[in-house]
């Protein structure tokens, strides 16, 4: 059970309730800052952070490089429309195409925005070369976001029921299956949507075998594949992007990324090969918000956070989390699997609620995730160290005792 809510607490529902449309599913803490990996609250409590976020505070909490760059960047300008040509933006742009491996880049400010416009992308590739294409893909238990093209392809009908109709010529097949994928795709495909670590659909990683199939269908039928590395990018798995794990790393016309790339800071990007971007003439796409002085400016410094060490580091503690997962796993038995990559891992339970054991880690100050089929979701800053690790396990170990 969760400790009894303080008076504050309470007033601070009500006051949230009072204001806000009800989607939003929030604990019962108020937290008044962070530090490294630790939430601290109104009432005293120090809590280790093992959601990040949701993927998103890379790098924790008051961190100075962040808080530095963002700082020098606001003394300049917070924010000048697109029709400038802006030097942190383009800054920003050559880290993370660097580190991405692809040829150019459109800058939002979300994923959803990211997905939103890759579709757009995708139809323009196919329309300026008079190729009818329109059939788009993607696979059960997939999340690549809320507005309607993007909730078009997310899969679960928790985030659709009523909100239909939704893109027409979407297919959602089964993730891992390559025999339906073959079954499936045909000259009409434009585009596969593919995380290759799902997060929403409870850390499920692409195998091997269905990504060989995937790019030999695309080389027989000439779609594209867009993947979204909106949660498994920014080097939460050990590499810039998940799909670089992969032989056929080049395989995706299109990535996303967001989350973590900001550092906090509302950030997306959509990398993409040339041949894509050369179809897009001027005002044919655009943002007011996106690639905001400030948001480059803090992920400037993640760009180079990850190319000096961080990238590595999240290598080796990602490893060090999951062995130490291993170990629970015997000892317990309350382990089905642990799956995923780095610092991006699902712990799926047996015998035991995952929600029941989320609320039993947050009374002993830790904060983790509950997704997909009774996944615990760990998804930490990428700089928590050993010793944090140490303390979540001990504490996990407990609870499932
Ligand atoms: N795609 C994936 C894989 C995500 O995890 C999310 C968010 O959780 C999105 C897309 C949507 O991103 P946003 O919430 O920034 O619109």
């Amino acid at each position: 059970m969760i400790k009894e809510k303080t008076e504050s607490e309470i007033k601070e529902k009500t006051e949230e309730e009072k204001c806000f449309m009800p989607v939003y599913n929030r604990l019962p803490l108020e937290i008044s800052h962070g530090e490294g990996v630790y939430l601290f609250t109104k009432d005293g409590r120090k809590l280790l952070d093992m959601f990040g976020g949701l993927a998103v505070n890379v790098m924790g909490y008051d961190n100075k490089k962040v808080n530095g760059a963002i700082a020098e960047q606001c003394k300049k300008y917070i924010h000048l429309s697109n029709n400038y040509y802006q030097e942190t933006q383009i800054q920003f742009a050559k880290l993370i195409l660097e580190l991405s491996g692809f040829d150019k880049i459109f800058l939002c400010s979300s994923g959803t925005e990211g997905i939103e416009g890759s579709i757009k992308f995708v139809r323009k590739y196919f329309s300026s070369q008079n190729i009818q294409k329109t059939g788009l893909i993607s696979f059960k238990g997939a999340f690549h976001g809320r507005t309607y093209g993007s909730l078009s392809l997310t899969t679960k009908d928790k985030y659709r029921n009523g909100f239909e109709p939704f893109l027409p010529d979407v297919k959602h097949l089964e993730y891992n299956n390559a025999d339906q994928l073959e079954q499936n795709i045909d000259k009409n495909t434009a585009a596969v949507f593919l995380e290759f670590i799902q997060g929403e659909g409870g850390v499920n990683t692409a195998s091997k075998e269905f990504v060989d199939k995937l790019e030999e269908l695309k080389n027989k039928f000439g779609f594209l594949i867009v993947a979204d590395c909106i949660q498994c990018g920014a080097g939460r798995t050990g590499k810039f992007i998940s799909l670089q794990h992969y032989s056929n790393k080049d395989i995706a016309d299109i990535c996303v990324c967001a989350k973590g790339i900001g550092a906090g800071l509302p950030l997306g990007a959509i990398l993409m090969k040339e041949r894509i971007s050369e179809k897009l003439h001027k005002g044919e796409h655009g943002t007011t918000f996106g690639g905001n002085a400030v948001a480059c400016a803090a992920g400037i410094v993640v760009m180079n956070e990850l190319k000096n060490g961080l990238m590595n580091k999240v290598t080796e503690t990602g490893n060090y989390l999951k062995s130490e997962l291993e170990k629970i796993k015997l000892v317990t038995g309350k382990i089905k699997e642990i799956r995923g990559i780095g610092l991006m891992l699902g712990i799926q339970l047996i015998d035991c609620d995952a929600q029941k054991t989320a609320d039993a880690l947050l009374e002993k100050n830790i904060l983790v995730n509950v997704t997909g089929d009774n996944v615990i979701r760990l998804l930490p800053p990428l700089i928590i160290e050993n010793e944090d690790i140490d303390l979540f396990i001990s504490e996990l170990k407990n609870s499932l005792s």
